[in-house]
């Protein structure tokens, strides 16, 4: 039986993150993930990138991950938005910030952060197996895995992403957004240069994203309805290429394909609880959003930040760190943001996919209020960077 103060179910960017926040204050750490987390030289590049905002970019300074990504990663000093003829540009000068944050690879920062994790005594990384049970215990838990080990924890952290198996047994239920889009992702050459801009397209199969890399590279999220998508991911690569081009009207001037397309069914969800008996929900096992506006692993970060910190005061205060009161704690400064985020974005994505003409007018009428209203300008930028996580 391995004993731990915390298991974290899921090596994802989430439960790593969570990891090595853990890790660096000296708690026993066992991180299990059913794919292999071996690190490489060298990442290949996939389309896979975050824009991670000003807090989230603070909480990757703050478990001292960030420099090992800053080279790869882009600032984000302008977010743009077209729709139809209307585009509204925010700078992030307008509310005094060098950047809105940074766009990081996704495989980087979690080849990096395993890299990293190798390097704590107290941390063991079971990998290459899953969860697949666990026990409640009054003053702890047992989790049961693939290979028919167990561990005896203090807490379990369900970071094992949308289809959670964690969630699943602790017999939580999610409320579920239907977008019925599918995002195509791929990073692009461009012959013109970004000027670390971000461009959102509001159109109605869904949005059409823009987002900078160092370099005349870009990342491209572009959401379709799930049967188009399919149909344009089948696309030969001039074919497809030539559709890019379209897509971007030139605004990046000629473009060439870095990587493959890919593409992900986009499926929204919040679960309905966060805890429970020394348990606690994070990131994509508690709530997983569309990517306009990119918010998830924004509000993922958030969630690590609050759990992680009550953790290590219970840590600092020699408590028990899966008591009821912690949890409750961690509830009640979740809640809020998650349900608030879960729908906006819903929201948002719906109003923008809508053909209808009136309802276009509208949009177009509301961002150009924004645009020349200076205070109604700031609070959206507010409100896209989220609760702060400082
Ligand atoms: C196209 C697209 C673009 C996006 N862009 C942005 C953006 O710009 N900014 C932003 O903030 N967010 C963005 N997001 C959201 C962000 O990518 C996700 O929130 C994030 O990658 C999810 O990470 P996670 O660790 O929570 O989940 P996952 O990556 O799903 O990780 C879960 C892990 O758990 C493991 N696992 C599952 N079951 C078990 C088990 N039983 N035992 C052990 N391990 C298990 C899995 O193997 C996996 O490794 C985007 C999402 C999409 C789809």
């Amino acid at each position: 039986m391995i004993k731990t103060d915390i298991t974290i179910a899921g090596g994802g960017v989430a439960g790593l993150l969570t990891a090595l926040a853990l890790a660096r204050q000296n708690i026993e750490v066992v991180l299990l993930e059913k794919q292999k987390l071996e690190p490489v030289e060298t990442v290949k590049p996939t389309g896979r990138t975050s824009a991670l905002m000003t807090g989230s970019i603070n909480f990757l300074k703050d478990i001292d991950i960030f420099d090992a990504v800053k080279d790869t990663s882009c600032p984000l000093d302008k977010l743009r938005i077209i729709d139809g003829e209307t585009s509204t540009t925010f700078d992030a000068e307008e509310i005094g910030l060098p950047c809105y944050g940074y766009n990081v690879p996704n495989e980087t920062l979690k080849n990096e952060l395993i890299k990293k994790l190798k390097t704590f005594q107290n941390v063991q990384m079971l990998d290459d197996n899953g969860l697949w049970d666990f026990e409640e215990r009054d003053d702890h838990m047992i989790v049961r895995l693939n290979d028919d080990r167990e561990i005896n924890t203090k807490l379990l952290i369900a970071a094992d992403g949308h289809n959670s198996v964690v969630r699943e047994i602790a017999g939580i239920k999610t409320i579920k957004a239907g977008y019925k889009q599918s995002a195509i992702t791929c990073l692009i050459n461009h012959s013109r240069a970004h000027e670390n801009t971000s461009t959102e397209f509001h159109k109605p199969g869904g949005p059409f994203t823009i987002v900078p890399c160092p370099g005349n590279q870009s990342a491209i999220v572009w959401c379709e309805k799930t049967q188009d998508a399919e149909e344009i991911i089948k696309l030969k690569k001039s074919d497809f290429t030539q559709a890019l081009q379209d897509m971007t009207q030139n605004l990046l001037g000629e473009i060439t394909l870095e990587t493959a397309p890919q593409s992900w069914p986009l499926k929204g969800m919040i679960a309905r609880k966060i805890t429970g008996h020394r348990l606690a929900l994070i990131a994509e096992a508690a709530h997983s959003l569309h990517p306009i506006g990119a918010q998830g692993l924004n509000l993922s970060i958030r969630d690590i930040k609050a759990l992680t910190d009550l953790i290590i005061r219970q840590k600092t205060l020699g408590l028990d760190l899966g008591a009821l009161t912690m949890l409750k704690d961690y509830k009640a400064q979740r809640r809020n943001d998650i349900y608030t985020r879960f729908a906006g974005v819903s929201g948002f994505c719906k109003i923008t996919s809508k053909k209808s003409k009136g309802i276009q007018r509208l949009r177009q009428g509301g961002l150009k209020l924004i645009n020349n209203v200076p205070f109604l300008k700031r609070q959206a930028m507010r409100i896209g960077l989220g609760a702060n996580v400082a």
